[in-house]
């Protein structure tokens, strides 16, 4: 189905094509012409579904049909859990919002920086705000923000922002809004709280679910090689070099590691930037502008910082360090292959990580050979569960420190093999 057959206006067709995106994604298939009717819409769809266009088109085109007040007053709210959030999906409506006649202006909004700047952008009024729930109430208690003439709301990650507990702030929000709106709520689960407030919101919604079905499953070659852990950073100079990676983005366990290897990378004039949870929040906006701008060729993020982050063609994902769980797994490599793209996803193993990652394919399904690199070949050998110098078992793969002291007994009988191995 192309997208000239969902009811868009011709300036939301040039949008589309501006962006060259040539056939709806399924959600954009069901979603477009239902919202566009004006019908209330429970989308069950995950990141990478193409959802952020799918509520942008029919909410732009909206505003087509109405005439601008001075003050501007705000016609779209859209709420979502993370800054990160914030900042990508209201830059995306800006893009798309390019092509109409009247000049929209996109407002976005979020905690964890000073309010004064957001409050003078808010000046003259705006027509779309798209915001995370604790920073758009302080904005509303300050005066600099009314939501009175809001017609419709969209929920982003509804999951997500119950997850963050602002359950609270959004029945607010809510209570703030008109009754008489159109409300488009997006979810990629739905446990019991979310369904309520689906159901205290909605007004017999339609629904619109995107089972992931096998042909629009994502396209990630997965890879895993095996190297000691010493040598991964020049590992991955080399892998970038040989492949003319563009654009990657390295997963490591620790904002040290992050430091660290981003460091190493620039110093090899190869230009990287860390990405983790104690960055000022101006900078990380700036990294993640540089990195979709393409001025930045790495970005090494840590599996907190980078929740959420989604940029258009990442090719590749490589996991310098294993992620801690199977579901961790999923989510980062989630990042590449989205939308019908084809995606790389690279998993470092070394001699210690090499059981953790056994445990991962096994809960994934998974049965990857290790692979080996020219040159780069794994010189360590897996260490089995030893004693260590304080005489607790130490399980080097998982990192940690598993099982009870030995017991007298116990220890007796190692010094008897030593004396007997002597
Ligand atoms: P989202 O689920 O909104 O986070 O979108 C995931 C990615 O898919 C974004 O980078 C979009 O730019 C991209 N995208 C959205 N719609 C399409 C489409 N119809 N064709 C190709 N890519 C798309």
């Amino acid at each position: 189905m192309p997208f000239t057959s969902l009811g868009l206006s011709p300036a939301m067709l040039r949008a589309v094509s501006a962006k060259a995106y040539s056939v709806p994604t399924p959600i954009q298939a069901s979603a477009i012409p239902v919202a566009l009717q004006g019908r209330d819409v429970l989308g069950s769809a995950q990141t990478g579904s193409g959802k952020t266009v799918a509520f942008a088109l029919p909410l732009l085109q909206q505003f087509e049909a109405s005439t601008m007040e001075v003050p501007r007053k705000v016609g779209a709210l859209i709420l979502v859990p993370t800054r990160e959030l914030a900042t990508q999906v209201g830059e995306e409506i800006r893009v798309l919002a390019q092509h109409m006649t009247r000049p929209i202006k996109v407002s976005i909004v979020f905690g964890g920086v000073s309010i004064n700047p957001q409050m003078m952008r808010l000046r003259g009024g705006t027509d779309i705000v798209v915001a995370t729930p604790g920073r758009l109430l302080d904005l509303i208690d300050h005066n600099a923000l009314s939501i009175r003439s809001v017609r419709t709301l969209v929920l982003d990650e509804a999951d997500r922002l119950f997850d963050l507990g602002f359950a609270e702030e959004l029945g607010r929000i809510v209570r703030l809004m008109p009754t008489q709106r159109q409300s488009l709520f997006f979810s990629a689960t739905f446990p019991p709280a979310v369904q309520a407030l689906a159901n205290t919101l909605l007004r017999d919604p339609v629904r619109v679910e995107v089972l992931p079905e096998p042909e629009s499953a994502p396209d990630i070659v997965q890879r895993a090689i095996a190297v000691d852990t010493g040598k991964r950073t020049q590992l991955l100079r080399h892998l970038i070099g040989l492949n003319h990676w563009s654009r990657v983005l390295v997963f490591v366990a620790t904002k040290h590691a992050a430091e660290m290897v981003a460091d190493k990378l620039r110093k090899a004039r190869i230009y990287a930037e860390p990405f983790h949870g104690e960055l000022s929040q101006g900078k990380r906006t700036q990294v993640l502008a540089d990195f979709k701008a393409s001025r930045l060729k790495v970005v090494i993020a840590t599996d907190v910082a980078a929740r959420g982050l989604d940029i258009a063609q990442l090719p590749v994902v490589v996991n310098f360090d294993l992620p801690r769980s199977a579901v961790d797994y999923t989510h980062r490599i989630g990042r590449t292959g989205r939308a019908g793209e084809r995606g790389l996803a690279v998993s470092f193993v070394s001699a210690d990580s090499e059981a953790h990652f056994k445990l991962i394919q096994k809960r994934q399904g998974l049965d990857m050979a290790l692979e080996s690199v020219d040159g780069f070949e794994a010189q360590e050998a897996a260490p089995a569960a030893a004693l260590s110098v304080s005489g607790e078992v130490v399980d080097h793969a998982n990192g940690g420190v598993k099982g009870k002291r030995p017991s007298k007994k116990d220890k007796l009988r190692a010094m008897q093999g030593q004396s007997q191995g002597q």
